[in-house]
Formats: C-alpha cells, sequence, structure tokens
C-alpha cells in the first residue's frame, strides 16, 4: 500500500549521516510489514540497503548476518561441511508464511525486530544461540542473544532509533547436531508451535528452543539429553498455563498440549 504520510525518504552511505534521531523516524528494511499497514505515526522512511553490508560472513567465530541479509540470500547458504545445523536456515524459511514478496524482499533483521511469536526468523537464530549486535543512537554497540531480544508478542529490547546490525551464530552452535518439529492449524498457516533441539557430537549441551507457542522463545538448556519427565517438569516449571500465546492460530492450551506432544519427538530423536 501507499504510504500517504511519508514526506522524505532517507538513503545514507552511513549511519552517521542520519543525524539526530526524531520522532517520525523509521529504519526500512524489506519494507514488508511496513508497507502492511498505514504508518500514521511515521514521516520519514530511513533505507538500509543504501548501507552496503555484507549480507552474509563466514568467520572463525560463526557466520555474522547482517540484519539486511534477505530471506532469500538466507535459503540459499551453505557453509563448511561440519555445520551440521545449516539446513535449518531452509527448514524454519519454509515454516514462514509469506508470498514470492515477502520471500526476495524482506530480511532478517526486519523478521527479528518485528518480534512475532511465530517468527521464523526469531526461532531459528534463538535456536542455533544468535547473539545480535544492537547500534544506539548514542553510546557503544551492545551484544544481546536473540533468546533476550524479544521480551515479549511485538516487544523487543530495542531503544528508540536504535539499530539491529547483526546476528552472530556461533561455530559451536552451528556445528551441533538438530531436530526441529513444527505445527500449524491451518494448512500453510502461521505456526502455533516452532520447537528445535540441538546437542553436542556426545550427547552434551542440550538445548531446546520453544517459539510460537509462547509470546517470546524461550531456552532449556542441560548437560545431557534430559529424560522425557525431566523435560516436561523444566517446561511446565518454567511456563505455568497463562505463559502461553493464545491467538487464532491456536489456544493456549492446544499449544501446551502440542509443545509437549513434539518436545518429546525433538528429544527422542537427539538421544
Ligand atoms: C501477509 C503477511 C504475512 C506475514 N506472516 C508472517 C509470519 O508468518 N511470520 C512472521 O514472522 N512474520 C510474518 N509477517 C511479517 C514479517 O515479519 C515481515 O513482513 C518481515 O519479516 C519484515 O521484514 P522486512 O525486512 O520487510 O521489514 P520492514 O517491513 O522493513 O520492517 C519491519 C519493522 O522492523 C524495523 N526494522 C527493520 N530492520 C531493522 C533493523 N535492522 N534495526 C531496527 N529496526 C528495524 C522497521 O523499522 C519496522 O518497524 C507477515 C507479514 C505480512 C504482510
Amino acid at each position: 500500500m501507499n504510504l500517504n504520510t511519508i514526506t522524505s525518504v532517507k538513503r545514507p552511505a552511513s549511519v552517521d549521516d542520519v543525524g539526530p534521531w526524531r520522532d517520525g523516524y523509521s529504519w526500512l528494511a524489506g519494507g514488508t510489514w511496513l508497507f502492511s499497514e498505514p504508518q500514521v505515526a511515521v514521516d520519514t522512511l530511513i533505507d538500509l540497503d543504501s548501507l552496503g553490508w555484507t549480507p552474509l560472513a563466514v568467520t572463525e567465530a560463526g557466520l555474522e548476518i547482517a540484519a539486511t541479509c534477505r530471506i532469500v540470500d538466507l535459503h540459499k547458504f551453505k557453509g563448511p561441511a561440519d555445520w551440521r545445523a545449516v539446513p535449518l536456515f531452509q527448514n524454519c524459511i519454509d515454516a514462514f508464511l509469506m508470498s514470492f514478496k515477502i520471500w526476495n524482499a524482506a530480511t532478517v533483521g526486519g523478521n527479528v525486530c518485528m518480534s512475532l511469536p511465530a517468527g521464523a526468523m526469531v526461532s531459528l537464530t534463538a535456536a542455533l544461540e544468535g547473539v545480535c549486535t544492537l547500534w544506539p543512537r548514542d553510546g557503544a554497540p551492545r551484544q544481546v542473544p536473540v533468546v533476550d531480544f524479544v521480551t515479549g508478542n511485538h516487544q523487543n529490547v530495542l531503544q528508540k532509533g536504535e539499530l539491529l546490525r547483526s546476528v552472530l551464530l556461533p561455530a559451536s552452535a552451528l556445528k551441533k547436531r538438530y531436530a526441529m518439529r513444527q505445527v500449524s492449524l491451518t494448512h500453510l498457516g502461521r505456526s502455533a508451535a516452532l520447537i528445535v533441539g540441538t546437542v553436542g557430537d556426545k550427547g552434551d549441551d542440550f538445548l531446546l528452543t520453544v517459539t510460537a507457542a509462547t509470546p517470546r522463545p524461550f531456552h532449556f538448556r542441560f548437560a545431557r539429553v534430559p529424560s522425557a519427565a525431566e523435560l516436561r517438569q523444566a517446561i511446565d516449571d518454567l511456563l505455568p498455563a497463562d505463559a502461553w500465546f493464545a491467538d487464532v492460530h491456536g489456544s493456549a492450551p492446544y499449544k501446551r498440549h502440542v509443545t509437549h506432544y513434539l518436545v518429546e519427538q525433538i528429544r527422542a530423536e537427539l538421544a
């Protein structure tokens, strides 16, 4: 849709060119959400594309995903042979409810910053222990794990004007085995639960990430693969009945039920 409140579009070569932040400014990534509904409080879009960030960089530390990396580019990524979790990129992207336009235009950063419970890039980057680099308007860059970045449905830790620069997926997480399950109440519908388990080579460092069924991602970490009862108890301890996300894509009891059902499949597969 046309955004008829917009009077200016900035295309800075560097974030320093943006100047002081003010109400009415908005970062523009792929624009797939921004242009999907009226943005009455926004008069100026600041296009991140002109910053020219390298979408994907493989380093010793892991994979650095620029916020502006497009979903379609992440889908094509082939990592080093020992990064066994890379196929999870495609699994999560395929769980994304999206049209051709969103597939080609939406960015990883845009999806993470939307911070929706069924945000497929939130699920992926939280499960692979991603760490966000944030650029505040004033002050030094700061690092926040993805699992702490999203604080609720469409809520996150970004301060006014703060920019998500990148997400680092550590090589240690990319080398782990994984199992993933996703379920939607309707065919091709938004995820009601998207759950990922990862584990080290020797059955160590088991991490379960619950997303979509809850307003924000949750981690359950164990030194070894836990028993079914231990894992169930840990989930029930952290997530009481009112901690589940109820919407048209599933009631809270339904999401709790499918989560337990899928978690046991994941646990058994990785054990
Ligand atoms: C029909 C439809 C169906 C959808 N279904 C799903 C779904 O199933 N699951 C799901 O997760 N999402 C879904 N979405 C929303 C989806 O999350 C967004 O369309 C997309 O991920 C946003 O990415 P973008 O790059 O286009 O961001 P934009 O639309 O450009 O930006 C989104 C928001 O993030 C801010 N932002 C973007 N990048 C940054 C950054 N680097 N730093 C700080 N702020 C930033 C923008 O200012 C804006 O507020 C759907 C959207 C539509 C329109």
